[in-house]
């Protein structure tokens, strides 16, 4: 068994792991990711964030979704197989882990493959693949970012084939006739609009009244209207009882006494923290009672030299977030200066159509008691739109902001380009620019960011100011 010793040790190499040991090692400290899989990059690479988007890039294209309103040619639905979508995806996973592999090259990380877990608060034990010890590592600082992966309760009979995750979703060879999706969550509602899109007969259920309930209600309504138009079923208000296989089928018994059944079944009800096998009691440090790592403001646990990052503390799981996560644990552990995590970050949902937002909703404005005004723009008002050949019926800007300072307080777009378009109002609110500041700016045109401008005036519009001509 090998001994070694660095300033930093991180455990994990996806987003938060990488990002946090580049910056601890362009801080001038040694640093070495661990990492149990073969390759770094982390679950987002090979089996969340990348797999899943270069899905729906390749499904957008191949069925050419976009292009359905310049011809009369209309996409003949199953024409797109499981490998012609694999193809893509191989391509994009190699060139990714490529890069990722260089970057921590090129700094200087040491990337150590095994399974890490503590002994004690300042060493870590790392095993091949039979188990065997066979490094000793001890640091100064700590950073854990093991991830999460799929909550998988042992009364469904998971088989990779007709009962699948989202892990194991990626494994089928065939798109299926027909689809249940439980869980009208991101990672449901996202996969059932992709499979819908490619002509699978899917039906999402979950226990709630709608899908993505986190959502600004008038943007949950439009994207629960845009999802049927593409085909999908939503079976809201129901309870599953039972799971299983029959005849090579999947079936799924709700309380209700129905009974749904389809080719396969994507369990889409929460993810776990993987925080179970590191031997955190070895450390002293602490979880919650959902098996997440506590930590403090600045990612360090109870454990002062030990932090923790991305899903494995839960809140936002966003590859977005974990990766500024990892970034600020690092520059605190190695004693540079930091700011606070932002308040407002940008969510992305990649439906389709795709969903971003940042800031309140207007549900939790009212309940706050701000007294607040809605700027809307419509796609149908953009230029952008029509030449794009976007469904007109769908889609719309809505920014909320203060009736009197006019401040920003929250943007909510669904539609096309709405995963990009919202760090401009992201940007704008980050500086306290106010809402006629978009009024006062000139756009590209056509642009989908003209929506912004659209959305402003149509806000300052309802409101009298004495300021405002
Ligand atoms: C289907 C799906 C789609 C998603 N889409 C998006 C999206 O569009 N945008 C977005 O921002 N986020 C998305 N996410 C969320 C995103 O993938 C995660 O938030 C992100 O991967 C978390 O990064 P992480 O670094 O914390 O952990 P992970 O990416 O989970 O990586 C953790 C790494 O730690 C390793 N590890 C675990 N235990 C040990 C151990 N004991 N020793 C050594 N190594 C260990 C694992 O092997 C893994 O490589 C999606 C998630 C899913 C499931």
């Amino acid at each position: 068994m090998e001994e070694l010793t660095f300033d930093l040790v991180v455990i994990g190499s996806g987003p938060a792991g990488q990002k946090a040991a580049i910056q601890a090692a362009k801080l001038g400290k040694s640093v070495s990711v661990v990492e149990k899989e073969q390759d770094p990059g982390g679950n987002c690479l090979y089996s969340a964030t990348i797999p899943s988007k270069t899905f729906r890039e390749s499904i957008l294209a191949l069925t050419r979704f976009h292009d359905r309103r310049f011809a009369d040619k209309s996409y003949e639905r199953g024409s797109v197989t499981i490998q012609d979508l694999n193809k893509r995806l191989h391509q994009v996973i190699l060139e990714e882990k490529d890069l990722v592999i260089r970057q921590l090259r090129k700094n200087g990380i040491r990337v150590i493959s095994g399974k890490a877990s503590f002994e004690d608060p300042y060493t870590l034990s790392i095993s091949n693949l039979e188990g065997k010890s066979v490094y000793k590592i001890t640091a100064t600082n700590f950073i854990i970012a093991t991830g999460s992966k799929p909550r998988n309760p042992s009364n469904v009979p998971f088989d990779g084939k007709i009962i699948l995750d989202s892990t194991t979703l990626l494994g089928i060879t065939e798109v299926p006739k027909s689809m249940i999706v439980l869980g009208g969550g991101v990672i449901g509602a996202e996969y059932a609009s992709f499979f819908a899109a490619l002509g699978t007969e899917v039906t999402v259920v979950d226990r709630r009244a709608n899908m993505l309930p986190q959502l600004d209600t008038e943007i949950g309504v439009h994207i629960q209207t845009a999802l049927v138009d593409i085909g999908l079923k939503f079976r809201g208000n129901k309870e599953p009882e039972e799971i299983g296989k029959h005849d090579g089928r999947a079936y799924v018994k709700l309380t209700d006494g129905t009974t749904l059944t389809s080719d396969v079944l994507l369990y889409a009800l929460g993810r776990t923290a993987n925080a179970e096998a590191l031997g955190i009691e070895n450390a002293g440090v602490k979880v919650n009672n959902k098996g997440y790592i506590i930590v403090n403001a600045l990612f360090q646990t109870n454990m002062p030299h030990i932090y923790a990052v991305g899903d494995v503390i839960g809140g936002a799981s966003l590859a977005s977030t974990s990766m500024e996560q990892g970034r600020l644990a690092a520059r605190h552990a190695c004693g540079s200066d930091i700011h606070y995590f932002p308040v407002f970050y940008p969510v992305g949902i990649y439906t389709i159509p795709e969903i971003s937002s940042f800031g309140y909703t207007e549900d939790e404005l009212k309940a706050l008691g701000f007294h607040y005004e809605v700027g809307r723009a419509y796609y149908y008002e953009i230029a952008r739109s029509h030449i794009s050949g976007d469904n007109l019926e769908m889609g719309m800007f809505k920014i909320l902001f203060h009736a009197e300072t006019l401040q920003i307080l929250g943007v909510h777009i669904i539609g096309r380009g709405a995963t990009e378009v919202i760090h401009i109002g992201q940007v704008a609110a980050s500086f306290n620019a106010k809402i006629s500041y978009f009024v006062d700016q000139v756009f590209n045109y056509p642009t989908y960011a003209e929506g912004y401008r659209i959305a402003a005036l149509n806000g300052l519009n309802k409101i009298k100011l004495p300021t405002l001509k």
